[in-house]
């Protein structure tokens, strides 16, 4: 469902497309047994029968990005309705019960706003998301119209309720890695220890525009925009390198230069050309690390680099931060124990690593119960193809699914089959 003529899938946050997949499985979950029903914001919800005062959970999303694959996500959701499907069948009764929760639109690509059903379910989803637009409508249409209703996002009303909240017990995500450590060490299953943030900013440089032959070299005669951004460029990569080696886990990614629609014109970089010394230039910063600390600190020490060049080179910079999303710096031992032992008796291979990409868990791992204790949450990855995702190229085999889902169905039937907390 939501296939396109390259190949790839087109299922944006709140698209008719991604409605299809989830009635998909609520149809699934009916035949199977499994109780199922939508929250007011169309995340869709699918149990074990019974009255049980403590949930084991799972979940993921079935959307995608733009010409994306379908197994972001989707991969996911399969593996948790097999093990539910499959759990559901076993006696003796579960202590907790399991359920399986299909979040609204995770990809951020649709209306720049990752991570929207679960976010609104735990009330955390700011009312002005619903002006954000994607295929010309807002966020407020495209929820109306697949039967959602945006008054619980501007009212900050969260679906799952404090209570319900203080009764889930775990919960756990599968996910393909959508990178290559597992395929390239040859690995079964990644055990996630943490998942990182992102922060991002735009740096936009002024200079002067001068002569390119009638100019002589040097800082005393030029302002050179473009020259100053590469030793910026040079400087923040040997920076991150210092940072890692000290301990620090980040990333450094510098994705756009000079080439933004909107920053063109207001920066006039349409004025830089190749006989003229450059006069403008801009270009991203993305820093992603577990843990928020590092990656402030870190920042900290970029803005003052990017500073201190232009000084050097005689140029103004502006940094402009316009995203910043706190990672989690460790998800549960307890779990992430649960999950080895799982990948043990198995006999399936596996490394820790972190998430560089953001997911639900993510918000999940980041709520709270009465007592100040966080929700356990677990992540296990399954490798792809090459670490690709986001591309119609995207591909995991059903033997790495299969694997992956055994996994988890493990992992849940352990930690809803005692009457601990995972915690
Ligand atoms: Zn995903």
């Amino acid at each position: 469902m939501g296939g396109d003529e390259k190949g790839g899938f087109d299922r944006p946050a709140y698209s008719g497309e991604e409605s299809c997949v989830m009635q998909y499985f609520a149809e699934q979950a009916k035949a199977s047994g499994l109780q199922h029903h939508y929250d007011n914001l169309g995340n869709l919800i699918i149990e074990t029968s019974g009255a049980f005062e403590q949930w084991v959970e799972t979940g993921s999303h079935v959307d995608t990005v733009p010409c994306g694959g379908n197994f972001d996500g989707l991969a996911g959701v399969v593996a948790g309705f097999v093990a539910l499907q499959s759990i559901a069948k076993l006696t003796p009764p579960l202590h907790h019960g399991l359920r399986l929760r299909i979040w609204r639109g995770e990809e951020s690509a649709a209306f720049g706003i990752t991570s929207i059903g679960s976010r609104a379910a735990f009330g955390q989803l700011s009312p002005s998301s619903l002006t954000m637009k994607c295929r010309g409508k807002l966020l407020r249409e495209a929820m109306s119209d697949q039967h959602a209703d945006p008054a619980a996002i501007e009212n900050s009303t969260p679906s799952i309720s404090a209570d319900e909240k203080e009764h889930i017990a775990a919960y756990i995500e599968l996910h393909i890695e959508q990178g290559k450590l597992l395929e390239t060490e040859q690995r079964n299953i990644g055990i996630v220890t943490a998942i990182r943030g992102s922060r991002r900013s735009w740096i936009s440089l002024s200079g002067t525009f001068d002569h390119s032959g009638a100019t002589p070299m040097g800082n005393r005669y030029r302002q050179d925009c473009n020259l100053a951004m590469a030793y910026m460029h040079v400087r923040l990569d040997e920076l991150v390198h210092e940072n890692i080696t000290n301990g620090f886990d980040l990333v450094q990614t510098i994705g756009v230069i000079n080439s933004h629609g909107d920053k063109n014109e207001n920066l006039a970089i349409y004025n830089n050309a190749v006989s003229k010394v450059s006069g403008a230039a801009f270009f991203s910063h993305e820093i992603r690390g577990a843990d928020a600390n590092e990656v402030a600190a870190y920042y900290r020490q970029a803005e003052i680099l990017i500073h201190n060049t232009a000084a050097e080179f005689g140029i103004n910079a502006r940094i402009e931060t316009f995203s910043d999303q706190s990672g989690i710096g460790t998800l549960n031992e307890n779990i992430q124990q649960q999950i080895t032992d799982a990948c043990d008796d198995l006999k399936l291979s596996h490394a820790h690593m972190p998430s560089g990409a953001w997911h639900d868990a993510a918000v999940v791992a980041g709520q709270q119960r009465r007592n100040g204790s966080a929700i356990p949450v677990g992540m296990i990855f399954i490798p792809c193809r090459s670490g690709i995702s986001h591309s119609p190229d995207e591909y995991a085999s059903s033997q790495q699914i299969a694997d992956g889902a055994s996994v988890l169905a493990t992992t849940l039937l352990q930690l809803a089959s005692r009457n601990i907390q995972a915690d």
